[in-house]
C-alpha cells in the first residue's frame, strides 16, 4: 500500500484509504454567476493530509499551523 506523509502532522497516511485527503491541481472554468463549473484535466500533487488533521483544520482550531494550507 502506498504511504505519503501528512502534510500536517507527517504521519505516515495511505494514500488511497478512505477518508485520505489528497491535494490535486487542475483547471477550473469561471461560471458566469460566479464560481466554478468543474474541475478539468485533474491531476494528484502527491501531498496528503490524513483525515483527523482536516477536521482540525477545516474547524479552523489549528493555532500554530495556520499558514500551512494558506490560511
Ligand atoms: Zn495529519
Amino acid at each position: 500500500m502506498r504511504t505519503a506523509p501528512c502534510v500536517n502532522c507527517q504521519q505516515e497516511t495511505l494514500i488511497d484509504a478512505p477518508g485520505t485527503w489528497r491535494s490535486i491541481e487542475g483547471w477550473e472554468q469561471v461560471r458566469r454567476q460566479g464560481g466554478t463549473n468543474a474541475v478539468k484535466h485533474r491531476r494528484l500533487t502527491g501531498s496528503v493530509c490524513c483525515a483527523s488533521c482536516m477536521t482540525l483544520r477545516t474547524k479552523q482550531i489549528h493555532q500554530d499551523q495556520g499558514d500551512l494550507f494558506g490560511s
